[in-house]
């Protein structure tokens, strides 16, 4: 086989070994995106629960402020009955206090009612902490062994990334930019075996004489139609 073929094969080694490594870290991508949202789900649940109570406290905030304006109303017009001295306008006011007092009856139902919902509501966030806490607790391993994995995996890429940039110093610059060229096309790799006399890759034939060179190891032959580099495998 030619040198250089020699060289660039073992370049291309290398490059499977960081392509392996890049490829196993994109693995753990899915199962840590899955956690992800299953998290986020319970995340915005609690969130829900929380509005909801804080809802549910402010309308009863509401309703206590309109009882008590209601009730000064009221006051106010008891004090002008004790000062009327007109039966038409003393029974206008006993008419408007009587109303009054129904709407009164009806607000201080829907504060009572409103309580009760608030205790619901909290009900509501405990429950959502609590399983919010609990898919926490459940993911925590889990996300430890995705991390420890990554951090393996990011010192094992470093050490493949090392070992290829030294086995590119031993391929000429020339053919070192036209390997990287060909590995930025389509191809999965650079280099391909001859096979059964045609190109590995895309199985065009390769013609005899081409053939002959590449078994010799006397020069460096592309396929003609995908570009790929051919050596003949032992
Ligand atoms: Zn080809």
């Amino acid at each position: 086989m030619h040198p250089d073929l020699e060289a660039l094969l073992a370049l291309q080694e290398r490059d499977k070994d960081v392509g392996a490594v890049k490829k196993a870290m994109e693995a753990l991508l899915p199962e840590e995106a899955a956690l992800d949202t299953e998290l986020n789900a319970h995340v915005k649940a609690l969130e829900d629960a929380q509005r909801a109570a804080a809802g549910a406290e402010a309308r009863k905030s509401e309703l206590e402020a309109r009882i008590a304006g209601y009730k000064r109303m009221q006051e106010q017009r008891r004090q002008q009955l004790d000062y009327v001295r007109e039966a038409k306008e003393a029974s206008a006011l006993m008419a408007e206090l009587d109303l009054a007092r129904s709407v009164l009856v009806k607000e201080e139902t829907e504060h009572l009612r409103s309580g009760d919902a608030i205790v619901e509501a909290q009900k509501r966030v405990k429950d959502a902490t609590k399983a919010h806490e609990a898919i926490v607790a459940q993911q925590t391993e889990r996300r430890a062994a995705i991390t420890a994995k990554r951090a393996e995996l990011e010192t094992r890429l470093g050490g493949a990334q090392a070992a290829r940039a030294e086995a590119t110093r031993t391929v000429k610059p020339a053919l070192l930019a036209r390997y990287e060229r060909i590995r930025r096309g389509r191809a999965p790799a650079a280099l391909f075996p001859l096979s059964n006399g045609s190109c590995g890759h895309c199985h065009t034939a390769v013609p005899l004489q081409r053939r002959v060179l590449i078994q010799q190891g006397q020069s460096i032959e592309g396929c003609e139609v995908c570009g790929v580099l051919l050596y003949a495998a032992e």
